[in-house]
This record gives structure tokens, sequence and C-alpha cells, in this order.
């Protein structure tokens, strides 16, 4: 299946405490290197690769190009960038910030309940939250889940009201 990630504050971890992933190549030019991955993202995105598609989803403007060299520096393909300049030439600037459905993804991975929220009737957004040590499980449970055709956990920090519905 089609899986997406979100950069900032999923794969791209800035908080204080962040634990981020050894460059895997040392002859990885230093100037393409760039961010640092959030730990335990190689492992994770080079185990689903093997089984799936992998693309990013990113609301920034980050280009495709160096997003692509730059998750390759860790061992790890990913198959297209959604940027925003791509997302708003499909969508313009109005409605949903992200809707992975359209796009053909089966699963979103995100920080932001907002982006669940948006997709909610599709059910195809796993939120994990950037000071989560145990993120990468829980994106491996909301594979399988939606393998099975199951629906991924609410996020955890959903806001009471949404809960219900
Ligand atoms: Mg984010």
């Amino acid at each position: 299946m089609r899986i997406s990630f979100d950069l900032d504050d999923t794969l791209i971890c800035y908080q204080p405490g962040a634990l981020h992933e050894p460059p895997r190549s040392r002859w990885w030019p230093r100037l393409w290197r760039g961010e640092p991955l959030r730990s335990g993202a190689a492992t994770l995105l080079a185990d689903l690769a093997a089984g799936h598609e992998l693309w990013v989803y990113t609301t920034s403007y980050r280009h495709p190009q160096t997003v692509s060299w730059w998750l390759w520096g860790y061992g790890v393909r990913v198959r297209y960038v959604i940027n925003q300049y791509r997302h708003e030439q499909v969508f313009g600037r109005r409605g949903r910030s992200k809707h992975p459905a359209a796009f053909g993804i089966r699963l979103h991975v995100d920080d932001s309940w907002g982006v669940w929220l948006e997709n909610r009737f599709e059910r195809n957004v796993c939120v994990v939250l950037p000071d989560d040590p145990d993120w990468a499980q829980k994106v491996r449970d909301a594979v399988a889940r939606v393998a099975r055709n199951e629906v991924p956990a609410p996020p955890p920090d959903l806001p009471e009201e949404y809960r219900a519905g």
C-alpha cells in the first residue's frame, strides 16, 4: 500500500531532547545531509519500504528532490514527495491542508490531530507525537491495522469534543 509521512515534527524533530539518526553514508556530501532524521525512522522506513510504497506529504516548501536525496542519505527511497506547491497545484489554497486519499495514499503519518480531523471520514491518518519514544511501533501497528482494513487508533491528544464523533 501507499504510505506517506509528514516531515516537520514527524520525521524531523527539533524539540529539546529530540533524538536523531546517525548519518548512514559517510561519503554522502555534507551539503546534502541536511536536517537530522528522527531516531527510529531509518529502520522503520527501510522495513516499510520492503513491502510498501513510501511517499512524503509535507505542507512545507522543501524541494521534492532535496527531500528524496536527504532520505536516500539514510538508505531510504521515497517514491514521491508532495510539498505545499504540489498540493496547491491540485487543490489550490482552499480546503484541507492535506488530502492523502486524493493521492491514493492509504495511510498518512503525521503529528497533527488537525490533519486527522480533516480526513476523519477516510480514517487514513495515524498521529504520532514528536516526543513519543514508541512512535515507530505505533506506525507499525497502524500499518498492520490498515492492511487488515481496520482504522488507525485516534490521536492521543485529540480534544474531547471530537472523540465521540
Ligand atoms: Mg507536522
